[in-house]
């Protein structure tokens, strides 16, 4: 079942856009029946459930962390995965950075977008963004120093960010039916990936946005990555 899925999906999925199985309380043997079936990038969302699962998988899977993170956990998650998806605050991103500057490394990861009604979701403002993707244009630019953020709102932050590389932008759509509201959310985001990129910022390539219910829309809307767990793995246990 799961290797029909992943190809009846991967069938759908023009070639340009990546597929990220999302594996997060699914049990190892059913990670395996992916790998079997060809699929090497998953993505989970609890730092603890990474680290029990990255030992029991072979060396060549990539591991995407999409979960919310917090800064006392990144021991958990940062030596094992290829790209943090869920970057959600100035605090995360400075965390990330030290940690890579201190284990001399260069971590990969996605600017989260705020999408949706809902208020418990995470995610930076649009501005946010747009602030973080200037000081890095400023930085790579040599005009500024790369730390000058200027949001009001946003915590100066005092160590160039050398240890990240921004990839890109996350989001999750309104999770609702009706497929207007989502399409907003997608339009949203497209919209503000494409302002980024139009910025200049170097490897700024990812858009990484749909899921089992609406990775088609995701995919006309500029998705680079779609992140696919109930559509390829079933519910959840
Ligand atoms: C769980 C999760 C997904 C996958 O959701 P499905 O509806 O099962 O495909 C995608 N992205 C994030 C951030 C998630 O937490």
């Amino acid at each position: 079942m799961i290797a029909g899925n992943l190809h009846s999906i991967l069938e759908k999925l023009p070639s340009g856009v990546q597929l990220v199985a999302v594996s997060k309380f699914h049990p190892v043997e059913q990670i395996r029946e992916a790998y079997a079936a060809g699929q090497r990038v998953f993505a989970e969302s609890r730092p603890q459930e990474l680290a029990a699962k990255v030992p029991q998988m072979p060396a060549d899977v990539q591991w995407h962390f999409i979960g919310h993170l917090q800064t006392n956990k990144l021991k958990l998650v940062l030596p094992y995965v290829s790209l943090v998806q869920s970057v959600d605050s100035i605090h995360l991103l400075e965390a990330i950075n030290n940690w890579a500057l201190t284990n001399g490394r260069v971590v990969d990861v996605l600017l989260e977008l705020h999408l949706g009604a809902e208020e418990t979701k995470q995610g930076f403002t649009e501005d946010e963004i747009l602030d973080i993707a200037t000081a890095e244009k400023n930085y790579f630019s040599q005009d500024f120093a790369k730390n000058q953020f200027s949001s009001a709102n946003a915590t100066p932050t005092h160590v160039p960010l050398k240890g990240v590389r921004i990839r890109g932008l996350m989001g999750m759509a309104t999770n609702t039916e009706d497929m207007s509201v989502v399409e907003r959310d997608f339009e949203r985001i497209e919209a503000l990936f494409r302002k980024v990129q139009a910025m200049g910022l170097p490897d700024f390539t990812e858009l990484s946005i749909g899921m089992s219910g609406d990775w088609p829309l995701a995919v006309r809307h500029g998705a680079t990555m779609v992140r696919i767990g109930t559509g390829i793995f079933g519910p959840r246990v």
